[in-house]
């Protein structure tokens, strides 16, 4: 039996609708129009490309979008006096500090400057403490497009176990938390867990967010769990030609759509809701600067 599809399009432009509702209001009722600043330091071709992607689907929701591109070799002094001019800027509720940064700026230190209610990405400490001691937070993005998609197709996670591969601060360690906190049972895994393939056996859900392209497959999968692929690798496609490539996950689809209950595709899984969750995790920042109540739908 094939798998369910969920489609990580369709829904990001469900939330991106509901972003959009939520800026009319906030304009309407309140007169407050979120801001995003986005600050990109250096040439990366991909980084320039993501940029360009949140700037536009900033604006299509309504919202002000402020982008700031420096010289690859700006130094920390002017990046820091920029990001601490954005905190003071109350047309600006969310900041995002594009990484990675070029190697002679020190990323802790600028991620840590960001105002924590302005820390839209969710790297801030503050923010990873907060989401820890289950308290209101700025989420990472990504595991929150990904949380987001399991409670809209289970509803309820509580009773289910759940694997996530990978502990990263991005995406494998607040993972685990919005899963805890959502009453499912975390196992975090990761390079030295033995016997990986009998520890995501056991599980409802798999969250797989390792970097490795197609490790996880079918047989390593629970009949009928729920697979989350948030991997993103660039492999050759020379079936598409010479020198082509193509983009695929941490899962082996094919052999898992035929194991698994239900399954993200990538692309077209985690990845658009990744944006879409920067621009719901800034209307939240501008609803709480304001004290108002927070966005419905947006937030974990
Ligand atoms: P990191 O490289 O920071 O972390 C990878 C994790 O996977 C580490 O914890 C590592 O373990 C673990 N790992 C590596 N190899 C193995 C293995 N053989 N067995 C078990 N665990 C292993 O990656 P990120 O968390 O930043 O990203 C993970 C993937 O998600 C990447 O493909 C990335 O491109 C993608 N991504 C996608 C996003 C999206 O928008 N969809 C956003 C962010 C990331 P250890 O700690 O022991 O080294």
């Amino acid at each position: 039996m094939s798998a369910h599809i969920i489609d990580g399009k369709a829904f990001a432009a469900t939330v991106r609708a509901k972003v959009a509702g939520h800026v009319s209001r906030m304009a309407e009722e309140h007169g407050i129009t979120p801001g995003l600043a986005v600050v990109l330091v250096g040439e990366d071709p991909a980084s320039q490309v993501y940029v360009r992607n949140k700037g536009k689907q900033t604006v299509e929701c309504g919202m002000a979008s402020f982008e700031h591109k420096l010289d690859a070799d700006t130094d920390e002094a002017t990046l820091l006096a920029l990001v601490e001019r954005l905190n003071a800027d109350p047309a600006v509720h969310g900041i995002l500090v594009q990484l990675p940064l070029p190697a002679h700026l020190n990323s802790d230190l600028i991620i840590n400057t960001i105002a924590p209610e302005k820390d839209v990405d969710g790297f801030h400490v503050v923010n990873v403490g907060r989401l820890g001691a289950g308290l209101k937070a700025m989420v990472p993005c990504t595991p929150l497009g990904s949380l987001m998609m399991l409670k809209d197709y289970h509803g309820d996670l509580s009773g289910k176990s759940a694997v996530v591969i990978g502990r990263s601060n991005i995406v494998g360690k607040p993972m685990a938390q919005l899963l805890l906190g959502a009453n499912a049972t975390p196992t975090i895994a990761h390079s030295r867990t033995p016997d990986l393939e009998g520890v995501v056996r056991q599980a409802d859900i798999v969250v797989a967010a390792v970097g490795r392209p197609e490790m996880v497959r079918g047989d390593w999968i629970k009949p009928g769990a729920t697979v989350i692929d948030v991997g993103i690798n660039r492999v050759p496609a020379p079936e598409k030609g010479e020198g082509k490539h193509k983009i695929v996950g941490d899962v082996h689809f094919e052999s898992a759509v035929e194991v698994a209950g239900a399954i993200t595709p990538v692309p077209g899984g985690v990845g658009p809701m990744t944006i879409a969750c920067l621009l719901a995790n800034t209307v939240t920042a501008a609803a709480r600067s304001a004290n108002l109540p927070e966005p419905e739908g947006l937030t974990a």
